[in-house]
This record gives structure tokens, C-alpha cells and sequence, in this order.
């Protein structure tokens, strides 16, 4: 059986360090979640994000607005929270509508208030490997998982499956940055078994439920599974399932998988509670620069 990289552990011990940390600063670091419409997924990650704020002490301030808000209306407030300085970080929950111009409203915010570092002054420098800007909080969950189990990426093979601006090309940019070999895979990538097996670390992040079978690993491999999917469980009754009778698993088959690798996170409770950990990691950082 691999060994399991608890993601549940490491958030704990980023909760008292932040927590120590936000007794010391008055005033408190505020961060302010914008949610367009009413998407349950989203409220779930939200009440994630809340809950973490309050345990640390810092502010969250839970802005949400109407499937139908305007672009002026949503732009107009990002704007004031811009320039309001009790707000040391600004962050829109995704998806959004449609009907919006998604990069249009992240490039809006404030690059030192955006502490999902996802607007393109972050990503340029995340790109350019300066440590001034703000790392996307699933990657930087990532290597704080790695690094709490004392897994080094320096001059591994490292392939992150998955091409997306969140996840998978912030993820195989800090690969590069920490002098990992990497390889990006995607839906179009051909004989993907070839590339995951020989990996020393696997990353998956497709959104595609237990993608990555026995078939696709080898022993010794570390694999960390960021892929959320809801599926149908009427027997699961664990507190996780929301709502009842449905449940989360991730891009793995854990089951299969974790007999054969040294190492898997698992989902729930392996990348998740990161990134939550770590996008206030960042909201600490963004408020040390700003006051
Ligand atoms: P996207 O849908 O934006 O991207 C998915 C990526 O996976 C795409 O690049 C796609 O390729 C690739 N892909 C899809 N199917 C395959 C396949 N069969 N083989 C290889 N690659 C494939 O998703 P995100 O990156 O936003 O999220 C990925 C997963 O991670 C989701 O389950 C999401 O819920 C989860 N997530 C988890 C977080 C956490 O905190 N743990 C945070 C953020 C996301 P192509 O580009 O060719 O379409």
C-alpha cells in the first residue's frame, strides 16, 4: 500500500502557523470572495474557504451577485475593492456566466490583491520564476504537499496531465521553476499510458473521474490526484457526500492505484484542503505587502 499524502495534515499545520501569525496583525487581513449565480459546487468550495478564514482569523467577506449582473456592475466593484485598503485580497469563484468575459474581470483586479494569481501580471511572473507574485493556490498546494513529505521535484520527471490556466500549465511552469523535467499531457496527447508510467511524479488535473488506472503507473511513482468529481453513491453516507447519495472521487483509481505506487493523495482530503490552505498563505503575503 502507498503511502497516503494526507492533504488533511498539512492544511491543519498551515492553520495554526497562519493562525499564530493573524493573532499578531491588527488590523485583520480581509479577503473578499466574489460569486456570480448560485452554482452548488461553488458554495461548497466557498464554505470551504469561509470556514478555513475564520479558524485563522482573518476577515471573508462573501460577496455574491445575481446570474444576471452587469459587466459595469461587476467591474464597478472590483474596482472599489481595489482601492479600498481594508481589502488585502480579491478573488471571483469560478465559473462565472457565460454572458461575462472571464479573463475580462480577473485582469480587473488588482495584481497585488489577486491572490488566486491567476490575472496575467502573476502568471507572467510565475512564468518568469519572480518570486513577487502570487503562485495559483491549487499549485502552490501542491508543492507544500510535496514538500511536507519530503519530496523533492528537482531534476525528476514530473508529468502534469491537464493543460488548463488554473491547474495543469501554472502546475508545469513551478515544475519547471524547481528544475523538475516535465512533460504536459491533455485530451489530445496520444498514447498517454506511455507518459504517465514513466514519471517519477504523476499530477493529474482533468476532470475526469478515475482516468488513471493501474495501467497507466508504475512502483515507485508519487501521484498527486487534483481532479474533483461528483458521482453517484446511494450507499455512501459519509459526511463528505453533499448532498446525500452522491459522492467526491478524483482523476485516480485510488483503489487500483495506490497498490502500486509509493505515494498518492487522496480525493477527498489530499489537494483540496491545500488550496484552500494556500490561498491564504497568499491573502498573509498579499497583506504584508500592502500595509
Ligand atoms: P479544465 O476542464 O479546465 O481542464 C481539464 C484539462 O484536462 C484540459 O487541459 C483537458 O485537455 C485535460 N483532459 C481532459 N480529458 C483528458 C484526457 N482524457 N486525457 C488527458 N487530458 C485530458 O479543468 P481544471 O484544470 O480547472 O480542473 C481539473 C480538475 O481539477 C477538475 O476535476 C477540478 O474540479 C479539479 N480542481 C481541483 C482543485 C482542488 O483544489 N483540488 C482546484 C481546481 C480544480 P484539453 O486542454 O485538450 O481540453
Amino acid at each position: 500500500m502507498a503511502q497516503i499524502l494526507d492533504g488533511r495534515v498539512v492544511r491543519d499545520e498551515i492553520e495554526k502557523k497562519l493562525k499564530a501569525e493573524v493573532e499578531k496583525l491588527d488590523p485583520k487581513p480581509k479577503l473578499v470572495i466574489i460569486q456570480v449565480g448560485n452554482n452548488p459546487e461553488s458554495n461548497t468550495y466557498i464554505g470551504q474557504k469561509v470556514k478555513f478564514g475564520e479558524k485563522i482569523g482573518a476577515i471573508v467577506d462573501h460577496q455574491k451577485f445575481a446570474e444576471g449582473v452587469s459587466r459595469q456592475e461587476l467591474l464597478s466593484k472590483i474596482s472599489k475593492l481595489n482601492s479600498d485598503s481594508s481589502v488585502h485580497g480579491i478573488i471571483v469563484q469560478m465559473p462565472i456566466p457565460k454572458s461575462l468575459n472571464k479573463d475580462e474581470i480577473i485582469e480587473a483586479i488588482d495584481p497585488q490583491k489577486d491572490v488566486d494569481g491567476q490575472n496575467s501580471i502573476n502568471l507572467k511572473r510565475l512564468m518568469e520564476n519572480d518570486q513577487s507574485g502570487f503562485t495559483p493556490a491549487t499549485t502552490k498546494g501542491i508543492f507544500s504537499l510535496l514538500n511536507f513529505y519530503r519530496i523533492p521535484v528537482e531534476g525528476k520527471y514530473v508529468a502534469v496531465i491537464g493543460r488548463s490556466t488554473l491547474v495543469g500549465k501554472p502546475t508545469a511552469l513551478a515544475m519547471l521553476n524547481h528544475d523538475a523535467t516535465v512533460t504536459v499531457a491533455h485530451s489530445k496527447t496520444r498514447d498517454l499510458k506511455k507518459i504517465t508510467k514513466l514519471a517519477d511524479v504523476l499530477i493529474v488535473a482533468t476532470g475526469k473521474a478515475k482516468l488513471i488506472t493501474a495501467d497507466h503507473v508504475s512502483k515507485n511513482q508519487v501521484v498527486v490526484d487534483v481532479g474533483i468529481n461528483v458521482v453517484d453513491d446511494p450507499t455512501d453516507e459519509k459526511p463528505e457526500t453533499e448532498p446525500s447519495g452522491r459522492k467526491l472521487i478524483g482523476d485516480v483509481d485510488f483503489e487500483e492505484v495506490s497498490k502500486i505506487v509509493a505515494a498518492i493523495s487522496p480525493v477527498p482530503g489530499g489537494a483540496g484542503p491545500m488550496t484552500v490552505a494556500s490561498l491564504f498563505e497568499n491573502l498573509i503575503a498579499a497583506y504584508k505587502k500592502q500595509t
